[in-house]
């Protein structure tokens, strides 16, 4: 699906992968799950690329629906995987998910995300035997040049890909704008989060960011800028804490 010129998502938005083309090259950002090999020819095919034209993996975190389809493409195809290097280990399966839980939970709509993430593989995801890292501030040396803000909380490595050029900005998991456990939409603190308090403070550093377009890994594009959306997310944080009183 074209997100914008340049820019393509795959998935129906629950979990995202996006490919993003700059020239002839294209540098993927979040592999989501294993099932969307089969689709990315296709996404390829509707931006006039190939899966030769594939140059890097950009990870947003080392979560394993955003690892998804990496290391197949790392293997099959020498596509070079990269993360935040504090994510690296738990991106290798090297150390366990430090996720405090789901957080909230409706039966129907995390059943939903569940045989959906079976349906597309995600009942075993390979974890990458290599990958390359980045440090907090780097200009990525992939097509499109992202640079990488550390914000971590989600998980300690996690990290939003801001191109200016595009008027974009990844969030990975920093925030959602679907919650997979409740069906919950707007901008949210993402379940899976290993400290929710350090995730919510870690949105300063996304504040006063201009990006028209707010790509998270879960959910819609947000685009009603930066602030907004950070205001949004600290907004049903506290709403979230009012409830549970
Ligand atoms: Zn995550
Ligand atoms: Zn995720």
């Amino acid at each position: 699906m074209k997100i914008t010129d340049g820019i393509h998502r795959i998935g129906n938005g629950l979990i995202n992968s996006y490919l993003l083309g700059e020239g002839s090259e294209v540098t993927i950002i979040d592999a989501a799950v294993p099932g969307y090999w089969s689709d990315l020819p296709g996404e390829l095919a509707a931006m006039g690329r190939t899966l030769e034209d594939v140059r890097a993996i950009v990870l947003t975190h080392g979560h394993s629906d955003h690892i998804g389809f990496a290391e197949r493409a790392r293997r099959e195809r020498s596509i070079p995987v990269s993360v935040h290097e504090l994510d690296a280990l738990l991106a290798r399966g090297k150390v366990p998910n430090p996720s405090k839980g789901t957080g909230p939970v409706r039966p129907m709509p995390l059943l939903r995300f569940l045989v959906l993430a079976i349906r597309l593989g995600g009942w075993h995801i390979d974890r990458l035997d290599e990958v390359a890292t980045f440090g907090d501030g780097a200009t990525l040396d992939v097509p499109g040049s992202p640079r990488a803000i550390l914000v971590p909380g989600h998980t300690p490595g996690s990290a939003a890909l801001h191109m200016p050029d595009r008027d974009a900005l990844f969030v990975g998991d920093a925030f959602a704008t679907v919650a997979v456990t409740t069906g919950q939409t707007g901008p949210q603190i993402a379940p899976f989060t290993a400290d929710s308090a350090e995730a919510l403070a870690s949105l300063d550093r996304l504040t006063g960011i201009e990006a028209h377009w707010l790509l998270p890994g879960h959910g819609e594009p947000w685009t009603g800028g930066s602030d907004a959306a950070v205001a949004a997310v600290r907004e049903s944080a506290a709403a979230a804490t009012m409830g549970r009183r």
